[in-house]
């Protein structure tokens, strides 16, 4: 079924992946279910005692059972965005969610057609369009940071292990600098740089989930557009972000530099939704500010720019907080 994507330009979207195989062993009931054609999601408190407690219901502009597809995700989703990128727009595409609820899989995928994630497809879409059109010379650009602990980290430049600062500069906006842009051919240079990207990310770190589940990566895309006939370049910028993973540290017992960095990617999380809130509350005040994440981000939020919020959750009781909490997040955000 395909939902018409209206004109707003903030959407959130809300995905359930499949109950998992652990879930099943540990006898997770199923506490989540999803309404497609209305939008809506109802959860029930594992919990509740009484009969007549009311199960919790969300309703967001798409939300995407465990049968989802990738293709229908994108599709109805993201492909309008990207198309508007393609005619000098910016956009964000934003992963949230607890870690091990999909974000990963929602962005990047896995390698088999079918199971492709957004950014794989999104390139797929940029060179489709660039190799169809004729009277315009594109020249596009990638580049691939993560910010952990507040600190911006190149991952296209593996010994790159200094932290990078945030600039500002009149005209120029907010950027990062010294960090590496790599001008792209192909839909297969940007897999290319998104695989060297991936695997630096996982170097230098000694556990590799914890370290990806505690760091927000943001793969960046410049396409500049010059029409010769006209005498204009047009230029369009698409973000795509899998974020940390919102999971409360309160729960998992951190201490020390563990609960100092959970609190830091706490913040972020929380001002990026705070800026969400803001532009679709059309708010004079954005808070920028409070954050790398949305310092760096600011150009594509707000503005002319169209921004997608895929709120990941799973179905399982044992979860039933952290998912309401994500649907809470994503519900404020709309
Ligand atoms: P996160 O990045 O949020 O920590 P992952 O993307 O790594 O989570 O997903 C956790 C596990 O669940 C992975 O094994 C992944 O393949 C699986 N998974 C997540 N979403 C889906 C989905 N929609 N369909 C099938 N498997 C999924
Ligand atoms: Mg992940």
């Amino acid at each position: 079924m395909t939902r018409a994507v209206n004109n707003e330009s903030v959407q959130v979207i809300v995905r359930c992946r499949p109950i998992s195989e652990k879930e099943v062993d540990a006898e997770c009931t199923k506490v989540v279910s999803v309404y497609p054609k209305r939008g809506v999601i109802e959860v029930e408190n594992p919990k509740a005692k009484a009969d007549n407690e009311k199960n919790k219901i969300f309703t967001y502009d798409g939300v995407y059972d465990w049968n989802s597809t990738q293709q229908s995700v994108y599709d109805e989703t993201v492909r309008p965005l990207v198309a508007s990128v393609l005619e000098g727009y910016n956009g964000c595409v934003f992963a949230y969610g607890q870690t091990g609820t999909g974000k990963t899989f929602t962005m990047e995928g896995e390698d088999d057609d079918d199971n492709r994630g957004i950014i794989p497809r999104a390139f797929e879409q940029i060179w489709s369009h660039i190799n169809r059109t004729t009277g315009v010379e594109f020249l596009v650009s990638v580049r691939y940071l993560e910010i952990y602990m507040e600190e911006i980290r190149d991952l296209l430049k593996a010994k790159n292990t200094k932290p990078l600062e945030l600039r500002e500069m009149t005209g120029q906006g907010v950027f990062v600098s010294h960090l590496h842009s790599q001008t792209c051919q192909s839909a297969t240079d940007m897999i290319r740089a998104m695989k060297i990207g991936n695997h630096n990310r996982t170097t230098g770190s000694t556990n590799m989930n914890e370290h990806s589940s505690r760091s927000h990566a943001i793969f960046q895309i410049s396409i500049e557009m010059a029409e010769a006939e006209k005498k204009s370049v047009k230029m369009g910028k698409l973000n795509l972000v899998d974020l940390a993973g919102s999971e409360r540290q309160s729960k998992t017992g951190a201490t020390g530099e563990r609960l100092k960095e959970a609190s830091k990617i706490n913040k972020s999380l929380s001002s990026l939704g705070n800026v969400i809130y803001a532009l679709a509350e059309n708010s004079a005040h954005i808070p920028y500010r409070d954050s790398k994440l949305t310092r760096l981000l600011q150009d594509s939020l707000g503005g002319n720019s169209k921004t997608i919020m895929i709120a990941n959750v799973g179905p399982a009781s044992m979860n039933y907080e952290e998912t309401i909490i994500t649907l809470r997040y994503a519900y404020r955000a709309k």
